[in-house]
């Protein structure tokens, strides 16, 4: 799909985002189209994940408490991967949720989504914090192989930058491996987690965790940021997480068909990792460099400070200021 195309849609989608709801012929005087056009813009809409509520003639942002209704509208959204979503208020954590129904067979692109985790996790076990507000899932995979499996988090973040972009206006960044940042401080961390049997690649399980407008605890404003605090009220919480899915289809595609250098050239343009001076934490070494690019395989190449070149694929990535 041409997305430069859709600048009148996209137009239409902000104009609702603003006043929240408007009738078709408020829509038909603004943008100066027939109705039928209308309709037929609002549909295209909902095909790329910004999903609009039709009813009575009016059409308005669908409500961000109405995440329990987002099965329906993600029918009507047209990517790659054929979501299908399974939706809790309440759970102690959606990527174990998530294993255990990929254990029994559940296909790509199953989707858990819960509205509040009470025992959330980052990576290496981490706590993480996921009142009600925010958006919190784990979306199940089955790639052909391991080796996407780093490229696949990559790909997450920048969908979930470029989704931010597209309904907020809001400008991110990504820090290398699966992080997206706004002014320094972390907006959303990603989670992919693979089960391998009989040295095949059984599933993946891709976990995000999306500040939008949950409260965050005082212990974590220094790092964290959430996305209602740079939007100055409530954000529409439905239509981000569909662009959010639209994209990461498309990207995945990508993925499978082995266009890796598309998928890094996507983030490397949201990059806050390349150029920056790191210290690189992996297990019990610390090592000080300049990330310098990533290698098609989604790790990170860094120039240490003796002078070798060395490609990095877990641990801990801090930004150096100097
Ligand atoms: P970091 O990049 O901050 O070192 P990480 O990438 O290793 O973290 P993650 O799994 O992304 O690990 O996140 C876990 C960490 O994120 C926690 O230790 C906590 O400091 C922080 N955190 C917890 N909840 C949230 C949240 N809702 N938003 C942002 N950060 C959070």
């Amino acid at each position: 799909m041409n997305e430069k195309a859709l600048n009148y849609e996209v137009s239409i989608f902000k104009y609702l985002a603003e006043k929240g709801e408007a009738s078709i012929d408020e829509l038909s005087d603004v943008f100066s189209l027939p109705p039928s056009n209308i309709i037929e813009k609002i549909k295209k809409l909902n095909e790329i994940g910004l999903f609009i509520n039709s009813e009575d003639n009016k059409f308005k942002i669908p409500s961000s408490s109405d995440f329990s209704l987002i099965a329906l509208y993600l029918k009507r959204m047209n990517t790659f991967i054929n979501y299908n979503m399974i939706f809790y208020e309440e759970c102690d954590g959606s990527q174990e949720i998530a294993e255990e129904i990929a254990k029994n067979g559940a296909e790509e692109g199953n989707l858990v989504l819960c509205e509040e985790i009470k025992n959330a996790r980052g990576r290496f076990g981490r706590k993480w914090h996921a009142p009600k507000g925010g958006i919190w899932f784990s979306l199940i995979l089955r790639p052909p192989s391991l080796e996407w499996i780093n490229l696949i988090s990559l790909a997450m973040g920048a969908s979930v930058s470029i989704a931010i972009e597209d309904v907020l206006n809001i400008k991110s960044g990504l820090k290398w491996p699966n992080d997206v940042l706004i002014n320094e401080k972390k907006i959303c961390g990603i989670l992919s987690e693979a089960k391998i049997t009989d040295d095949r690649l059984d599933y993946v399980i891709v976990g995000v965790g999306l500040n939008a407008n949950n409260e965050l605890p005082n212990e974590l404003k220094a790092q964290a940021i959430s996305l209602k605090q740079i939007y100055g009220r409530n954000i529409p919480a439905l239509p981000l997480l569909g662009r959010i899915l639209y994209l990461f289809g498309w990207e995945y595609k990508k993925i499978i068909e082995g266009r890796v250098e598309a998928i890094i050239s996507d983030w490397k343009l949201r990059s806050l990792t390349i150029g920056r001076k790191v210290r690189i934490e992996n297990r019990d070494e610390i090592v000080y460099g300049t990330a310098v690019d990533i290698d098609t395989d989604g790790s990170l190449v860094v120039n240490l400070e003796n002078g070798k070149i060395e490609k990095f694929y877990a641990g801990d990535v801090f930004h150096l200021r100097f």
